[in-house]
């Protein structure tokens, strides 16, 4: 009996230690994949309706000056990944899909946000585009993924069997089955699986399948949804055309019904978090991987109004993205977040929300936590600066409070003054010299902290403006 009496106060003690301490947020880091700037309804866009993103957004911190490192896909998601500016360990281009390419990939000696919370005991889970190399070693099992479903390229048809436009030269497209990369098999961990059904539809199901599945375990969860959408192939749901059937251009018709479809992904994914009972444990963070490509190589029909330029471009258009942060029990909701903020920014402060350390294999992050300054507790600008450089040099940007400067391939360098002109209209380079010569030198300090890409360009992987030799020029 005493012993009965002892377990019981020791299950009771459990239980209060249990209530006494804050549970660990899961983390949930949703990303869209060439997403324009102005698509979506919390960014007030208008002609495509996205109530569950809105009410992701209305739910947390919009950060109106949202970032990614790199205005193209694989280089931003290094960025985000591993908290670092990718040019630190030479990731500044588009991997070759290879098998065979050991070195086209996110490096194994950098650590990922899903190694960091995977050592702090978190289920790690990834689904969707991987596009951090296609080498076995580069799988998302072996960079800290416990589960993944998905594809390892950059992008996917959206249908089985499907007709597809591919890119097969500067500006020229075909009809095609797909490439290689788009129709590889779609992947539970390693084992191939039927493609059914439309991909982004698919992908929000195993995503609410998993936070159900993870819901029930006690371990707290990290899951990275990864959407290929509103990227091409411009394909989508029948029903979703359907519903926008008065946009008469039928590339932007199509965009729409793709960006539709990834609401309602988003939208099951924040009902079954609530059906867990464990939204408001959730840190949530909803970004783009690089601005919407308007006119360029994979042009969606994305419009990123009011900013200039597009995906590929140090303008902009090509690295500032539809932002958010949610964490109901920490974070004020329905709030704009105006201070410049970088993807770069997520691993830190998932990794601080999740007390785990920083250990002494974990190189320094160029990330924050963005904690104190969304709560309102740091008034202070999370950066003092943010550098952007593309294509091994050829084109470099800084920001630093309103001010921009940027130099890109030939053309003599820019300054702009993003509160009284953020279309990057009006360059000030001349007028204000010494602002000019000040962001260029910060540039330069910046870029001794880079190295050379360690992979190079490939078809699909380089830039469109290139103009020259791979070389680490100076700004
Ligand atoms: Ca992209």
């Amino acid at each position: 009996m005493r012993c009965f009496y002892s377990i019981l106060l020791m299950a009771l003690l459990g239980l209060a230690a249990t209530r006494a301490a804050e549970p660990r947020p899961n983390v949930l880091l949703l990303v869209v994949d060439d997403l324009g700037y102005n698509d979506v309804g919390f960014q007030g866009g208008r002609d495509i309706p996205t109530p569950h993103l809105d009410r992701l957004a209305a739910s947390g911190v919009r950060c109106s000056d949202g970032y990614v490192s790199y205005p193209v896909c694989s280089p931003s998601r290094a960025g985000f990944m591993t908290g670092r500016y990718q040019q630190r360990f030479g990731y500044e281009y588009n991997p070759k899909w290879d098998a065979t390419a050991a070195t086209h990939g996110l490096p194994l000696s950098e650590v990922t946000l899903g190694d960091a919370l995977r050592s702090a005991g978190y289920r790690t889970g990834a689904i969707g585009k991987w596009h951090l190399g296609s080498h076995p070693h580069f799988h998302p099992n072996r960079r800290g993924f416990d589960d993944f479903f998905g594809f390892l390229g950059g992008g996917h048809r959206y249908f089985p069997n499907s007709i597809v436009e591919v890119e097969v030269g500067a500006g020229k497209k075909a009809a095609s089955t797909g490439d290689a990369e788009h129709t590889s098999p779609l992947l539970r961990n390693s084992a191939a699986e039927p493609e059914v059904g439309e991909l982004t539809t698919r992908l929000g199901e195993e995503a609410v399948a998993a936070v159900g599945r993870y819901a029930r375990t006690p371990q707290p969860w990290f899951l990275y949804v990864s959407f290929n959408a509103p990227h091409t192939p411009l394909q989508a749901r029948a029903d979703q055309l359907a519903r926008f059937a008065a946009i008469a251009d039928e590339r932007r018709r199509t965009y729409a019904a793709m960006v539709a479809t990834v609401d309602e992904a988003v939208g099951r994914i924040l009902d079954a978090l609530d059906a867990a009972g464990q939204r408001e444990r959730t840190l949530i963070f909803f970004i783009s991987d690089n601005g919407g490509p308007m006119t360029k190589r994979n042009a969606n029909a994305s419009v990123n109004n009011p900013l200039r330029g597009q995906k590929g471009d140090v303008f902009e258009g090509g690295i500032r993205v539809p932002f958010v942060v949610a964490w109901p029990t920490r974070i004020p909701a329905g709030r704009t977040y105006s201070q410049p903020v970088i993807s770069l920014d997520i691993f830190p402060t998932a990794l601080a929300a999740a007390g785990g350390k920083r250990d002494a294999g974990l190189a320094a992050l160029d990330g924050v936590d963005l904690l104190p300054f969304l709560t309102g507790k740091n008034p202070a600008a999370p950066h003092p600066r943010l550098y952007w450089r593309m294509d091994a040099g050829e084109a470099f940007a800084v920001r630093e409070g309103n001010w921009k400067w940027l130099r890109t391939y030939q053309n003599a360098p820019q300054l702009y003054d993003l509160s009284q002109d953020l279309g990057e209209t009006r360059d000030l380079a001349a007028s204000r010299p010494e602002v000019a010569a000040r962001l260029a030198a910060a540039a330069a300090e910046w870029n001794r902290g880079l190295i050379a890409p360690t992979f190079g360009n490939n078809p699909f992987g380089g830039l469109i403006n290139r103009t020259g030799p791979e070389k680490n020029s100076q700004p």
